[in-house]
């Protein structure tokens, strides 16, 4: 078990997770936002190092090979993965560590991290993550709907996160955000000392009282 707390943010794509996570790691001292590295074009302002690590296919494959993917995933055409690296230094520098990514990235995280947290953020409902897509300008209107083919898909799969963030007003859910990972402190999971010092206490005075 590490020192600070994985979590794990999902969202259909133009649900605003890196709104939220720009705003969550501004306001907070404690959080350390994984940079992925991916295969796919930057977008216009997108900065190498900043948003993504923006690589070739063969670079990104080596780096499979290498072992140094912690997670990837192949999203809409184009390898996307959590360099393994950053994120183990600052869980036990006792970071509390963010990854945005995709679903298949976190049923792999939940495997190799058990007691990570995973919270799916949504808008309130379909016809506002459309709106939302479009709104961006960003993406051309053949993207947007493999986009909207992909949520249909990934809706299916939100049973298996912990929480369902609905990204309706900006403020609350950096609050809410926020106080789920505090609250992932204290599950029997990540507390097994305490657990483990107060049961032998209590056999001690067991014992004592016998
Ligand atoms: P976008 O192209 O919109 O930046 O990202 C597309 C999808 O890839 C989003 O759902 C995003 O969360 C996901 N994603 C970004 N980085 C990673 C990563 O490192 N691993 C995985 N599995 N998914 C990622």
């Amino acid at each position: 078990m590490s020192k600070g707390v994985l979590t794990v943010i999902s969202g259909f794509s133009g649900a605003g997770k890196g709104t939220l996570m720009k705003r969550l790691t501004r306001e907070y001292d404690n959080y350390a936002l994984s940079v992925s590295m991916t295969t796919r074009a930057p977008r216009e302002g997108e900065r190498d190092g900043i948003e993504y690590f923006f690589v070739d296919t063969e670079t990104f494959q080596e780096r499979i090979r290498q072992g140094r993917m912690l997670e990837y995933a192949c999203y809409c055409g184009n390898y996307y993965g959590t360099p393994r690296d950053y994120v183990q230094q600052m869980l036990e520098a006792g970071k509390d560590v963010i990854l945005e990514i995709e679903i298949q990235g976190a049923l792999q995280i939940r495997e190799l991290v058990p007691d990570c947290l995973l919270l799916f953020v949504t808008p309130p409902g379909a016809a506002e993550l459309k709106r939302r897509l479009e709104g961006r300008g960003t993406e051309t209107p053949e993207v947007i709907a493999r986009r909207l083919a992909r949520a249909a898909e990934e809706s299916e799969g939100i049973e298996a996160y912990d929480y369902i963030v609905i990204n309706d007003d900006l403020e609350e859910c950096v609050r809410q955000i926020h106080s789920m990972v505090q609250n992932a402190r204290y599950t029997p999971a990540r507390q097994e000392t305490l657990i483990k010092e107060i049961r032998e206490e209590l056999s001690e005075f067991a014992k004592g009282a016998e």
